[in-house]
């Protein structure tokens, strides 16, 4: 069986639903993952931060515009009046819900709960739009099967075991629906996968019933080689590896969730990534194939702090290394890049959280200087060291911009290069010049 994931923008409208529809219905049993339709979960936010700050009308204006969008919604994608009926009951139940919180008091808790609704209404709407098709399908609760840790990472042994027995208990159905993004923590609240975690659902679930094939469907056709909001001209890349991806997913291109790729890697299941508004355009195939000695596509991963940490006394003491890692894992903050030389050590943080305390224990090292607003930029391929010139191709498009930190040799797939934010759009358009459009 695949599992198609199908994001924002390809249910954004009835007549976006609609041609979903179209796509999925060709006889072969399918689970659809949808995302919340575009738009309205950063609306479901911006609810959120009004009653975060006491303002319930301000709250109640946003609920009540964004209900009637819906509604709009319904009155164009069901032909019958029953099925019209039966979709605006469903609804405003999700609305009713969303606007009891505009009495209460407002927490983290309510804020997970208020973002669900928008892939609980979206699903529904399909379900609702296939049955009145007359399509045998199904909706398989997310809150029933996926869930995370105590650590807040997804944990594969549940949602497997809860997602094949509900595959089983309903096994003559062409669609089994499902929602992307929401799941439940190791308590049993309400929860979700970080924005963009409709695609790490997808993949979670194609790794829990070993999918044929796992795809992405989008409103772009594939991984482009750079990001195309930023840059003039990207291209499509047809075949990643794995690792390659990754490397992408994680360093900034917003096509896939960062973590989305490791669930399928785990369980070498290939991933498609397909273009809605395009369906028969190829995309891109990300598995343990690819082409090599080539580089093959560019991202940037923003909100990118800069340590550095200099003392006199590193050549002589082992051991220094340990210790300024440890300060990290003290408080929980992942390091991206490294780089060393016989004095210092300089490496990069995205998460601020306890910078000062970071910083307090650093101090008892040696000077410590901190670089904010930088952007890592990832140049990935096939890049293994044998292969000659890429890292002088890298370093010679990137002549005119100021270099903080190169990072190569972390592995065969990545040469990372650390810039300031204010340069990231030239460094970006540079690579792409040099390395693509040459
Ligand atoms: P969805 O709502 O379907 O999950 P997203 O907006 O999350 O879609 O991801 C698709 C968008 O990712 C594209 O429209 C594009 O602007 C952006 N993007 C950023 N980098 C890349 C890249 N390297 N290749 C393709 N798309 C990219
Ligand atoms: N709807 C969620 C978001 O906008 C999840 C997703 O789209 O993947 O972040
Ligand atoms: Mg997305």
């Amino acid at each position: 069986m695949k599992v198609l994931k199908f994001g924002g923008t390809s249910v954004g409208s009835a007549q976006r639903i609609k041609d979903v529809a179209k796509l999925i219905l060709d006889g072969e049993q399918k689970i659809v993952v949808l995302s919340a339709m575009s738009g309205t979960t950063n609306t479901l936010v911006e609810i959120s931060d009004y009653l975060y700050k006491k303002n319930p009308v301000g709250a109640n204006e946003i609920i009540n515009t964004l209900e009637r969008k819906y509604f709009d919604t319904i009155n164009e994608l069901y032909s019958t009046d029953e099925y019209k009926a039966q979709a605006k009951k469903c609804i405003k139940a999700n609305f009713d819900y969303i606007r009891s919180f505009t009495k209460d008091l407002f927490t983290l808790f309510e804020e997970k709960v208020v973002l669900a609704q928008g892939e609980l209404m979206s699903t529904a709407m399909m379900n609702l739009y296939l049955q009145e098709l007359g399509v045998k399908s199904i909706m398989l609760p997310a809150l029933d099967y996926a869930r995370t840790d105590k650590n807040a990472e997804p944990d594969p042994a549940y949602i497997r075991e809860k997602l094949t027995a509900m595959l089983e208990h309903n096994p003559n159905f062409e669609i089994y629906i499902t929602q992307g993004y929401i799941c439940r923590n190791a308590y049993g609240e309400i929860d979700n996968l970080q924005r963009g975690g409709s695609d790490y659902s997808a993949s979670l679930i194609g790794a829990a019933i070993n999918a044929d094939e796992i795809q992405i469907w989008t409103d772009i056709d594939g991984m482009h080689n750079n990001d195309p909001r930023y840059v003039d001209n990207t291209q499509p890349i047809r075949q990643l590896h794995f690792e390659e991806a990754a490397e992408l997913a994680y360093f900034g291109a917003k096509i896939l969730h960062p973590t989305c790729i490791t669930p399928a890697k785990l369980n070498n299941i290939p991933v498609r990534l397909l273009n809605t508004m395009e369906p028969a355009a190829p995309g891109t195939l990300i598995s343990n194939e690819t082409e090599l000695k080539k580089i093959k596509a560019v991202a940037a991963k923003d909100g990118i702090t800069a340590i550095k940490i200099k003392s006199g006394r590193m050549l002589m003491a082992h051991g220094f290394m340990r210790k300024v890692f440890e300060i990290f894992e003290t408080y929980q903050t992942a390091v991206d890049m490294v780089t060393t030389s016989e004095v210092g050590v300089s490496l990069t943080i995205d998460n601020k959280r306890h910078l000062p305390e970071v910083l307090d224990d650093l101090k008892k090292f040696g000077t410590v200087t901190v670089d904010e607003d930088m952007v890592i930029i990832c140049v990935v391929g096939d890049l293994q060291w044998q292969n000659l010139g890429f890292e002088a191709k890298v370093v010679e498009a990137l002549k005119e911009i100021p270099v903080r930190m190169i990072s190569y040799g972390g592995s065969n797939y990545n040469i990372s290069i650390l810039v300031e934010a204010k340069d990231k759009k030239a460094a970006l358009q540079a690579l792409s010049d040099n390395l693509f459009n040459k």
